[in-house]
């Protein structure tokens, strides 16, 4: 029964089925069979295959340990200690603690050392707290040999020793204990224990904080803000730190700005195959920041980053193949990395996707897929790039045409030239216009300023002056008007004959 039930509770050679083990549990345990009590309580303490009961699964725990099994007296004190399905009771928290660890659980041999060492359940006693962590740290039990290390430290309970105290945070830590790694940086950082080693401290504290450990955190933006620390763990062979030192000389955080070194520990780091710094080394060679400009290198190494999945790569990497910059002009291969990067969310290369789609390019003509792409993207994007009037794409920067249409055309009874056709030719550039650069407008003279003579053209007199409204840049929703461009320095032509306008002037317009 016991066996049946743990293969239900396991999956094993039977489907998952946490009711069944835990009936089959049940009526093991019916006929008095021990291994399964442990088991029943597990079942009562999760919810598993019943509804979650602290108070039986204490009942079957206290059954357990009664019989001996050690797991159980150490849940009992568990439940004892934090007052789950009984009342809170320090003193019985103890009392199991005990049993169980001398039967050699090393769960409670650790819990048996904090006891000790807190006075819970029993009388403070450094020395029995010491005892109990070296037999859990015999057992292998890393938070025992923190504790260890801490009495060591301090000289509770036993001589104080630095090095002891070190050893022992060292082998906590490489076995991953984040709050020994964080004092293991400590030691090396104020050399105590240990000759005092800046780059051993800069990576222990990387380490740490890689586990989340807050308090390393802060050591390591201690770290960060003293370049001579990042220097001696790049030194050391740290990629992390070569990157990350690249990065203070790249933007002069910390030290001065330095290119060449920030190109120089780039390198050093991409030679090490650390991911992050193919895309700087790339950028590198692009600006030709630190080194000679490169677009081909910029390519090779956009290529090997977006190959390992860095996304900005992969935008850059479709530029290039969509520009034809350091390699061949490809839009099939600009339409691919743009749609790699767009799956992983990328915001540009959306935008990308969607002028491929909408254009064809590199790809056929699709505009159901050019606004899909456009509903993927981020808000923010949306926000910037759908009218807020017809909520259609922009088909230039913030230029709805459609919208932009009516708004021109509330305006031809406003102004006039006073010539027909000079004003027929202004409102279809206005009609026609695809972006802010093909709009056309009447400037009365009045809205002109420091009027000065420039030149002579072909056909007139140039003068320069500044136009205190300026040019038209987009639709203003929420004032509806223009956004202009104030106080724009224009060319004015004085028409010798205005009255017989030629096409050839206007096609110089
Ligand atoms: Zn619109």
């Amino acid at each position: 029964m016991h066996n049946l039930a743990l293969r239900y509770y396991n999956g094993e050679g039977t489907e998952k089925d946490l009711g069944m083990a835990f009936h089959w549990f049940q009526k093991a345990v019916e006929k008095g069979y021990e291994r399964s009590m442990h088991s029943l309580a597990l079942c009562y303490e999760n919810g598993d295959g019943t509804e979650k009961d602290l108070e039986m699964a204490f009942h079957w725990y206290q059954k357990a340990a009664e019989k001996g099994n050690e797991k159980s007296m150490h849940n009992l004190a568990l439940q004892y200690y934090y007052g789950e399905g009984t009342e809170k009771d320090l003193g019985m928290a103890f009392h199991w603690y005990q049993k169980a660890a001398e039967k050699g659980y090393e769960g409670s041999m650790h819990s048996l050392a904090l006891r000790y060492y807190n006075g819970e359940g029993i009388e403070k006693d450094l020395g029995m707290a010491f005892h109990w962590y070296q037999k859990a740290e015999e057992k292998g039990y890393e938070g025992s040999m923190h504790g260890l290390a801490l009495q060591y430290y301090s000289g509770e309970g036993t001589e104080k020793d630095l090095g002891m105290a070190f050893h022992w945070y060292h082998k906590a830590a490489e076995k991953g204990y984040k709050r020994s790694m964080h004092s293991l940086a400590l030691c090396y950082e104020n050399g105590e224990g240990t000759e005092k080693d800046l780059g051993m401290a800069f990576q222990w504290y990387q380490k740490a904080a890689e586990k989340s450990y807050e308090r390393s955190m802060h050591g390591l933006v201690l770290c960060y803000n003293n370049i001579n620390w990042l220097e001696k763990s790049a030194e050391k062979g740290d990629e992390g730190s070569m990157h990350n030192l690249a990065l203070r000389y790249y933007n002069g955080e910390g030290t001065e700005k330095d290119l060449g070194m920030a190109f120089h520990w780039f390198q050093k780091a991409v030679e090490k195959g650390y991911e992050r710094s193919m895309h700087s080394l790339a950028l590198c060679y692009e600006n030709g920041d630190g080194t000679e400009k490169d677009l081909e290198m910029a390519f090779h190494w956009y290529q090997k980053a977006a190959e390992k999945g860095n996304e900005k790569s992969m935008h850059n990497l479709a530029l290039q193949y969509y520009y034809g910059e350091g390699t061949e002009k490809d839009l099939g291969m600009a339409f691919q990395w743009y749609q790699k990067a767009a799956e992983k969310s990328y915001e540009r290369s959306m935008h990308g996707l969607v002028l491929c789609y909408e254009n064809g390019e590199g790809i056929e003509k699709n505009l159901e897929k050019a606004f899909y792409w456009h509903k993927m993207a981020p808000d923010n994007f949306k926000i910037n790039n759908l009218c807020k009037e017809c909520n259609q794409l922009y088909i230039d920067y913030k230029w709805c045409q459609q919208c932009n249409i009516k708004q021109f055309q509330q305006d031809f009874s406003k102004w006039t030239s006073k010539n027909k056709f000079i004003d027929k030719f202004i409102q279809e550039a206005q009609l026609n216009a695809k972006s802010n650069y093909e709009v056309l407008e009447w400037i009365p003279y009045n809205k002109l300023n420091n009027i000065n003579y420039y030149d002579k053209g072909g056909f007139s007199e140039i003068y320069r002056a500044i136009w205190l409204d300026g040019p038209i840049d987009s639709w203003n929703f929420d004032e509806q008007q223009w956004n202009r461009w104030t106080e724009y320095e224009v060319i004015l032509k004085n028409l010798n004959n205005s009255s017989s306008l030629s096409d050839k002037f206007l096609d110089e317009v």
